[in-house]
């Protein structure tokens, strides 16, 4: 089927862009081309888009603020749901509500104001809320399903309420990697003082100071059990290993940086870290990032 035939002058309001280039819109910078993207305004918006893709039978994929993916190079006969539209933010006491696409800067700043903390440990993640959802994003011994009360998401026609503890939520996963859409999140927080929020998020800042600069996806690996990483990595002697322009980063082992590579090559890095630190400590590295579509 000819996608952005069909979609012509059908959904005008779902702020179609076609000839959608993931390199522009993702933080590794690479990828190929996808027929379309939308971005649906509302939930209602998103149910009808979902409920029409799948009907149609027109492949789809999701992309948040693109800090946790490598997209395919080429050309990708489907659409891309994009989450930018999904804004809003409400607050009730210390509970927020936040749109899938609201980004963590979004809400911290939101929830500064209104003296809400305990999500200070986001401070610095490239995120919208629906990304954070889906991989559960966090820093060391803090992460989202931590502060979540519930996801929404739309599953067949319609949208369903996933409590916490039904979200699957565990090390870089949740329950939404399976490809639903995520809507919205409701969040806890509790009452602080916004000075000390701002502290609070300083100390969070300035650790991330010594990451990687440069074209990443941030940690390439999720942590196996009772290791890091970057540091299996390193031992086994991938730092600065490359395939093509792309090449594990020589300041933390775990980032592969993008100095002009396609998706491909990045592909083909993962697979060759994967298989060194395999033959040499029997440990099956999994990947954190995602690939798309
Ligand atoms: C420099 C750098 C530093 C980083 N540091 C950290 C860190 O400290 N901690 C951490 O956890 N992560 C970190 N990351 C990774 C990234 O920030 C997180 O994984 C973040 O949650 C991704 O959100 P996103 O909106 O970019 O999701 P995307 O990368 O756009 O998407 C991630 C996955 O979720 C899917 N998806 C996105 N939105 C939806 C939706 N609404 N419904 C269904 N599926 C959806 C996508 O299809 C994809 O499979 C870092 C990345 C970079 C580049």
């Amino acid at each position: 089927m000819d996608i952005k035939k069909y979609f012509e002058g059908k959904l005008a309001a779902l702020h179609a862009e076609s000839d959608f280039p993931f390199a522009r819109h993702t933080t590794i910078g690479t990828g190929g081309t996808a027929a379309l993207a939308l971005s649906p305004a509302s939930s209602e918006e998103t149910v009808a888009l979902v409920k029409t893709l799948k009907g149609q039978k027109i492949p789809y994929c999701h992309l948040g603020v693109g800090a946790n993916v490598l997209p395919a190079d080429g050309y990708f006969e489907g659409a891309v749901i994009r989450t930018d539209r999904l804004r809003t933010l409400e607050a009730e006491g210390t509970e927020i509500f936040c749109g899938a696409g609201v980004t963590a800067g979004s809400l911290l700043s939101f929830a500064k104001k209104r003296g809400i903390g305990g999500l200070e440990f986001l401070a610095g993640i490239p995120a919208s809320l629906g990304g954070a959802a889906v991989m559960n994003a966090g820093v060391k011994g803090k992460h989202l399903s931590d502060v979540v009360l519930s996801v929404l998401a739309v599953e067949g026609d319609r949208i369903y309420e996933f409590p916490a503890k039904d979200c699957g939520f565990s090390e870089k996963t949740s329950i939404f990697q399976s490809g639903m859409t995520v809507v919205g999140v409701r969040l806890k927080g509790h009452p602080v003082l916004p000075s000390e929020i701002e502290e609070r998020e300083n100390v969070y800042r300035a650790k991330r100071a010594h990451l990687p600069k440069g074209r990443s996806m941030g940690c390439v690996f999720v942590n196996p059990e009772g290791h890091f990483a970057g540091k299996l990595i390193e031992e086994c002697g991938c730092k600065g290993l490359s395939v093509g322009k792309a090449f594990v980063s020589t300041e933390h082992a775990n980032f592969i940086i993008n100095g002009g590579a396609t998706s491909r090559e990045i592909a083909a890095l993962i697979r060759l870290v994967k298989t060194t630190v395999f033959e040499r400590t029997g440990i099956l590295l999994r990947e954190e990032i995602r690939y798309i579509p």
